[in-house]
């Protein structure tokens, strides 16, 4: 068997990003319309500040507005849900996003609750959820469309393959479950309580494992030709004592048997800040018709 195609996530992401940046040129045109995102991030955690900081940097690239909120890690819920409803009101503000996760005085829920369904380019509010799982016009959260716009850069047309997700997390394991199922995919989910995992991977056409346990997918677990979607990061010590980042399958074995696989990092990675701005320009058009 011929060694898997590495589906390259950075330049899909790239790509994505120059769609992006024509669509804003025409709303800018057509419409006099810049698209702007605002980003809130609450406290100081390290890993989100590079998150805010690579999201606002890309957004000015695609040529639309980048509006950041740094609030400190002692911001009470009633602070944030007032900034939540400024934003709401912004005319000049198409898209929201507050960083998680949020401080523990801080109902999570309750902020999400709060943002302008409209303007959940997250696409983690219930309304958002709602129209996806019953397969109506949606903002759709980043990592799983991403995931799928790689499956398709492989295989235009999904429809009828057997996809297993690992992970119901409701950030990734289950949208990705729902788009896939739009995709007229037969979908499994399979989770910490499946019995038999290897059994039910080995099923599967389009594999999506989202767990985040370093390498835990084995290469004789996988379909030969499968297409693997690792969304998977970990950060695990390598050979020589330095960090190494690692996803949830084992990608040297995995690839002498799949038909594609994405690498880690370089392949969802990258995918997710620029479905991000394709859900905010997404959002400026409709919120300008
Ligand atoms: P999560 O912890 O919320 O969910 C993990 C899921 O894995 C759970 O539903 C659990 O049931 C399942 N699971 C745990 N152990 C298992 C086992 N032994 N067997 C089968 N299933 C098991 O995580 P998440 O937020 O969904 O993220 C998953 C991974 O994806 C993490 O590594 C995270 O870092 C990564 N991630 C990447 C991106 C990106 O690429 N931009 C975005 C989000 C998450």
């Amino acid at each position: 068997m011929a060694r898997a195609r590495i589906i390259d996530g950075k330049a899909i992401a790239a790509e994505l990003r120059k769609a992006v940046a024509a669509e804003v040129e025409a709303l800018k045109r057509e419409k006099g319309v810049t698209p702007g995102l605002a980003v809130v991030l609450v406290g100081d955690d390290p890993a989100s500040q590079v998150y805010v900081r690579n999201k606002a940097r890309q957004t000015v690239e695609a040529g639309m507005k980048s509006f950041e909120h740094k609030l400190p890690a002692t911001t009470s819920e009633a602070q944030l849900l007032k900034l939540i409803d400024e934003l709401n009101r912004s005319r000049d503000v198409h898209g929201i996003l507050v960083q998680l996760p949020l401080p523990p005085q801080i109902d999570t829920r309750k902020v999400i609750e709060a943002i302008d369904p409209a303007k959940d380019v997250d696409g983690f509010h219930p309304i958002n959820v709602g129209h996806l799982s019953a397969g109506e016009p949606a903002l759709v959260p980043c990592t799983p469309a991403g995931c799928i716009i790689l499956a398709k850069s492989v295989q235009p047309d999904l429809k009828g393959l057997e996809a297993v997700v690992i992970g119901r997390s409701n950030i990734v394991g289950k949208p990705v479950a729902q788009l896939l199922l739009r995709e007229d995919c037969t979908v499994t989910i399979a989770h910490s309580r499946t019995r038999d995992l290897p059994s039910v991977v080995r099923r599967a056409d389009l594999l999506i494992a989202a767990v985040g346990r370093p390498e835990m997918v084995r290469g004789d677990w996988i379909k030969p030709g499968a297409i693997v979607i690792d969304v998977g990061i970990n950060r695990i010590e390598g050979s020589e004592g330095q960090p190494r980042l690692v996803g949830d399958v084992a990608f040297n074995e995995a690839v002498e048997v799949a038909g594609a696989i994405t690498p880690v990092p370089g392949g969802v990675g990258p995918m997710t800040i620029a479905c991000l701005l394709k859900n905010t320009v997404g959002a400026a058009q409709s919120q300008t018709q």
